[in-house]
């Protein structure tokens, strides 16, 4: 039997039009229907009606950066010391306040071992609450490097093929490669590239061989180059910070992420809020240029958080679509970056992104109006994650930082050795 969902205000997709007094219908896993209450509902048969009410009900949003590993509830580093069957409830937990935020895909980029391939698995069989999963294992980072206590050292054009196909043999659905160094390894060195120009040429070779997206961790402007020119799909963060560790656009490698159709995931989070800002590499104004840049330019971006960072919380989702907002993209802008956009970087364009029939049914409904008020974001009223309704838990207002966020940065900046 069908269920279906009846809301104030209807929206498919990013750029449609708003349908007043809209359904979906759902059966299984499944959309059936998506319209105006006056059309559909003449065809309803028995189907049961759940009316959400003064809600805008569309498609349910992605994040394309998490860490379900992390602990966000202080300043984690990317050592994880708990064991596997610790981690698994945590885990567990975190993936379901992903659902509390409206997220109903994620990607996880990095996590030890195989738990969140074990997650992912658990989720698809209805067996936990959480989005739908894509999972990077842990990242390929040089001897050292970035988060390398993840596990997934390797130097080399050989040991890089290697391990990309070993993350394939294991059950991984893309690849994540750490170009830079990053904050949260000390010593690390953020603004170099880690990795060669053959290096990253292999390991984007190896990837598309294996039939896996490729994504990389870039801080430094010097490897985000360098993935660029490998073609890398997707780059996280993509701060453009230069040699003299500042953040400064680059105009000319951001044309050739448009020729060659790398998309930019941009890691907005609580920590690039305006009233608590604590991002490490640079003033807000010029993070903010700099994703602003990359907006004209034409770059393809979607939203990613890096949750599970210190003090960047799964449920805390709509901080970053804020930051992003205030970067000067339009609500559509940013609706499309967490929904279509989103899957067609994680190659689900076909699987879910868009209310229409015969997609999956990811729902996500929030109070009022995004449309006219992009706050309605943090407002989330219903959650459905492939045909399954989640009971959410309320989302906690975002946490005082006033007394530690120079101290995180101090900490962070001091680690990165800038
Ligand atoms: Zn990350």
């Amino acid at each position: 039997m069908t269920i279906t969902y009846r809301a104030a205000r209807l929206l498919t997709s990013s750029d449609a039009e708003i349908i007043q007094d809209g359904v979906v219908v759902v059966d299984g896993e499944l959309i059936t229907a998506v319209g105006p209450w006056s059309t559909v509902s003449t065809s309803l048969g028995n189907s049961q009606v759940k009316d959400l009410g003064d809600v805008t009900l569309m498609p349910g949003l992605f994040d394309c950066h998490v860490h379900l590993q992390l602990d966000p509830t202080g300043m984690s580093t990317t050592k994880v010391t708990l064991t596997d069957e610790e981690l698994l409830p945590l885990m567990a937990k975190h993936a379901a306040k992903l659902l509390d935020a409206g997220v109903t895909t994620a990607r996880d980029l990095g996590s030890r071992g195989l738990t969140v391939i074990t997650i992912r698995d658990r989720i698809a069989r209805h067996e936990i609450p959480g989005p739908r999963m894509q999972c990077a294992n842990a990242p390929l980072t040089v001897p050292g490097g970035h988060a390398c206590s993840m596990g997934g050292e390797c130097q080399g054009v050989e040991q890089c093929r290697q391990l990309v196909r070993q993350h394939k043999a294991e059950g991984a659905d893309l690849i994540k490669a750490m170009a830079t160094g990053g904050f949260l390894t000390p010593g690390t060195h953020v603004w170099e590239a880690r990795y060669s120009q053959e290096e990253m040429d292999a390991m984007a070779d190896e990837a598309r061989k294996c039939g896996l997206p490729i994504t990389t961790h870039a801080i430094g402007t010097e490897g985000i180059e360098r993935a660029v020119e490998a073609r890398f799909n997707c780059i996280e963060h993509c701060s453009f910070l230069s040699t003299n560790r500042r953040a400064k656009f680059e105009p000319e490698i951001a044309k050739k992420m448009v020729e060659y159709n790398v998309s930019v995931c941009p890691t907005m989070n609580t920590a690039c809020s305006h009233d608590n800002y604590f991002c490490p590499w640079d003033a807000r104004e010029a993070v903010m240029e700099v994703l602003g840049s990359l907006r004209k330019a034409g770059v393809n971006v979607v939203v990613g958080t890096d949750s599970g960072i210190g003090h960047c919380h799964f449920e805390r989702y709509a901080d970053g679509l804020f930051a992003m907002a205030d970067a000067g993209f339009t609500t559509r802008e940013i609706i499309a970056a967490a929904t279509e956009k989103a899957a067609r970087v994680c190659r689900l364009e076909g699987v879910t992104g868009k209310l229409a029939r015969g997609l999956a049914a990811d729902l996500a409904a929030f109070a009022g109006n995004p449309l006219e008020d992009i706050k309605a974001f943090e407002h989330p009223r219903f959650v459905m994650a492939r045909g399954e309704e989640y009971k959410q838990q309320p989302i906690p207002p975002r946490e005082d930082l006033t007394e530690i966020k120079d101290q995180v940065i101090k900490m962070l900046r001091d680690g990165a050795g800038i």
